[in-house]
């Protein structure tokens, strides 16, 4: 099963997919993720990526399917994928059907989390991570159990995202409403978008992505 979650920056794609990705067995692929990691590594692509995602842009299409497309045939052998984070245009959208008729497989569902921009920029501003392993947190929903101290490795370093600046999120949401709602007509109309509302908690949310990918 080949699975779209779909939502502005904050919805909880990447939250949701990570619980999601172990009971299906499907793979999560985030490129978001993928271009943090060329970034870490100051590869060029992450290097050009790096100052369009600071400005809360998005990262033209051409670097993005060639990453998401290796990564793709990667997991041809797996049992299905999440893709978090991609598309985010309909050159993405497009391209991605071709891939997926190239390696003979089908989109089955588009999970839309929907959620109001005043909780998003709220979320985001408020959102941090252990240096160390990436455990997410939220100043007020989500501390760690031992103040200071990863649950997860243990380690006493967090950060926030680069991207996750009050301004930016404006301008993260602004590419989102401009350039990613489009795709919500385009899977309607194939007849495999389901909208969500994003807004409960992670394990409401959980169990309503579950219940739609259970008739798939
Ligand atoms: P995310 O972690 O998914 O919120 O992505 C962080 C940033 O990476 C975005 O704000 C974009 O600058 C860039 N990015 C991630 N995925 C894509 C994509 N599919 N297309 C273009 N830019 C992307």
């Amino acid at each position: 099963m080949n699975v779209i979650f779909l939502g502005p920056p904050g919805s909880g794609k990447g939250t949701q997919a990570k619980h999601i990705q172990d009971h299906y067995g499907l793979k999560q692929l985030s490129t978001g993720d993928m271009l943090r990691e060329q970034v870490a590594k100051q590869t060029d692509l992450g290097l050009q990526a790096k100052r369009i995602m600071d400005e809360g842009g998005l990262v033209p299409d051409q670097m993005i399917i060639a990453m998401i497309r290796s990564k793709l045939e990667q997991a041809e052998n797996q049992k299905g994928v999440i893709l978090d984070g991609f598309p985010r245009t309909l050159g993405q959208a497009e391209a991605l059907d071709s891939m997926l008729q190239e390696l003979g497989k089908a989109l089955h569902a588009v999970i839309e989390l929907q959620v109001d921009d005043e909780l998003i920029v709220r979320r985001l501003s408020e959102r941090y991570s252990c240096a160390s392993c990436g455990e997410g947190y939220n100043r007020t929903s989500r501390n760690p159990v031992k103040s200071g101290v990863c649950d997860r490795c243990g380690s006493t370093e967090f950060s926030v995202r680069d991207d996750d600046k009050p301004e930016t999120i404006r301008k993260r949401l602004s590419a989102y409403h401009a350039q990613t709602a489009p795709l919500l007509p385009f899977y309607k109309q194939k007849g495999i978008l389901s909208p969500l509302n994003g807004m409960g908690t992670i394990e409401e949310v959980c169990k309503g992505i579950d219940s739609i990918l259970k008739v798939k």
